[in-house]
């Protein structure tokens, strides 16, 4: 009796799991990120982060700043967000 709660318990976390993360690359599907230039500082944190490389920086009209160099490369991940201090990433549609 007590192992097949187990085994059910086992079975529905794992149900849960691939559920959760197939709506996440569901959501993810068809999104890139993107830098908000102007609040960006250049700390290149999210550059460091970035497993796929998309990211650099550059020096533009506003100073030294994140941008999307590869962004076919970008999985939409999500990681590199998490990084920023200063929410200067976005995801949004490819267009
Ligand atoms: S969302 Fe993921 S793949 Fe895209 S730039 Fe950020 S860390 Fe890299
Ligand atoms: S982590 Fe944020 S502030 Fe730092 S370079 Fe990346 S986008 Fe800019």
């Amino acid at each position: 009796m007590t192992v097949n709660v187990v085994y059910i318990g086992t079975g529905m976390m794992l149900i849960l799991l691939i559920t959760s993360s197939l709506y996440r690359k569901q959501k993810r599907k068809g999104k890139v990120v993107c830098v908000v230039e102007s609040i960006c500082t250049g700390c290149r944190r999210c550059v460091k982060k970035c497993a796929r490389h998309v990211l650099e920086t550059a020096t533009g009209e506003t100073g030294i700043h994140a941008v999307v160099k590869y962004p076919d490369k970008c999985s939409a991940c999500g990681d590199c967000l998490g990084k920023c201090k200063f929410n200067a990433l976005k995801l949004v549609e490819r267009i």
